[in-house]
């Protein structure tokens, strides 16, 4: 059963020039009960429109909402069962911590005493117990966000928006909170759904990632399955570095494709395909799913190193094919066999490890 269920949401905006831009162009979107679910597109895309759409402060053109199976398309905001963590927390600077957590308690008409047991349980769950008492400004930037996580969930929401919430913090914050954020979601038993615009957080966080692209839904699915199989060349490139081959279908049989890009490299695929000989194809090989080795093979790419860059843990090469075509990337584990700039080189794959995507 879904939690949330968007239906032909559109939402059309006048742009300053005079013109329209459909931030939300027909989006139809199902979010299960404790699921999180990732919307993950560049800036413009729609990714706070749809929150906002969500959580009523605004109102689609067309389309529809249901939380738990009720439309609550016409419900003002207020009224909704939704919570949204914003990247700007804005709290109240002049109230205490306490107080800004339970402040949505206050207007809506909870006991002092009230208050402060659900205050306190939602600073708890946010790593902050003891510190109901201090100002904001006498709080670092992460355990601000924090009180912001404990104000959006201490009145109990069924599903909670997250607006960029980390996009504010350091690198090493960031990804301390992207866990700390996902055991939250286990342990209040409630669907997030959170915009980012980060793959790798996106990756990270998700139980499900939907790819935005102008107002609509370009790919939805596991984070696994988004990186691997990836169903645009726009998915492709969006989720993490990629090799990307124009090529032209060749022969398919029994599950192995041979595609040939315009040089007449020959790529080797396995994998159900609607595609026929002669259908022009993009191909997808991750650089860490290409090996660097000296060998010829029939299975890969000749070329010349060109470039060497040292990043601790990971060397990455980038390869000149000698037929020709696009500098290629790899990203292999740093070993001993540390080759250089100059070195003529054979990049083999497994054959199942490379993807055709449908559309180009
Ligand atoms: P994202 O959050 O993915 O960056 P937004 O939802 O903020 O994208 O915006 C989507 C599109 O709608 C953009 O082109 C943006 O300029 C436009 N837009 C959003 N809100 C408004 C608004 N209140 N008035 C006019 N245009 C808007
Ligand atoms: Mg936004």
């Amino acid at each position: 059963t879904q939690i949330l269920e968007v239906r032909g949401a559109r939402r059309v905006f006048k742009t300053p020039e005079g013109g329209t831009v459909a931030a939300l162009d027909g989006v139809d979107l199902d979010v299960g009960q404790n699921e999180f679910v990732t919307l993950l597109g560049p800036s413009g895309c729609g990714k706070t429109t749809l929150l906002r759409s969500i959580s009523g402060f605004e109102q689609l053109d067309s389309g529809a909402l249901m939380l738990e199976g009720k439309d609550i398309g016409r419900m003002p905001a207020f009224r909704r069962p939704v919570n949204t963590v914003f990247q700007s927390y804005a709290l109240f600077s002049h109230m205490t911590v306490e107080r800004n957590v339970a402040y949505s308690l206050e207007v809506a008409g909870a006991s002092k005493q009230e208050q402060k047991i659900l205050a306190g349980e939602a600073l708890e769950m946010v790593g902050l117990s003891g510190t109901g008492s201090r100002m904001p400004s006498q709080l670092s930037g992460g355990q601000r966000q924090r009180v912001a996580l404990a104000r959006a969930i201490v009145a109990r929401p069924k599903l909670l928006l997250l607006d960029e919430p980390l996009s504010a913090l350091d690198r090493r914050l960031r990804q301390k909170m992207q866990i700390e954020l996902k055991a939250l979601q286990s342990e209040l038993g409630i669907a997030f759904v959170f915009v980012t615009h980060d793959q790798e957080e996106a990756l990270t966080m998700s139980d499900r990632i939907v790819v935005m692209r102008g107002g609509q839904i370009e790919q939805c699915g596991a984070p696994r399955d988004i990186f691997r199989k990836p169903r645009t060349k726009f998915v492709a490139e969006f989720i993490g570095d990629t090799n990307l081959f124009e090529t032209t279908i060749e022969c398919v049989h029994g599950g192995r494709i041979l595609a040939l890009t315009r040089e007449g490299t020959k790529i080797w695929l396995s994998e159900e395909t609607k595609l026929a000989k002669g259908d022009a194809a993009t191909v997808v090989i991750r650089p860490t799913d290409l090996q660097v080795q000296d060998a010829h093979s029939s299975c890969g790419f000749r070329g010349k190193i060109t470039r060497v860059i040292y990043l601790g843990t990971d060397l990455h090469y980038y390869v000149q094919p000698a037929v020709g075509g696009q500098e290629l990337l790899v990203v292999s584990r740093t070993d001993g066999s540390r080759r250089a700039p100059g070195d003529e080189v054979t990049l083999t794959y497994r054959p199942e490890r490379a993807h055709v995507v449908e559309d180009c």
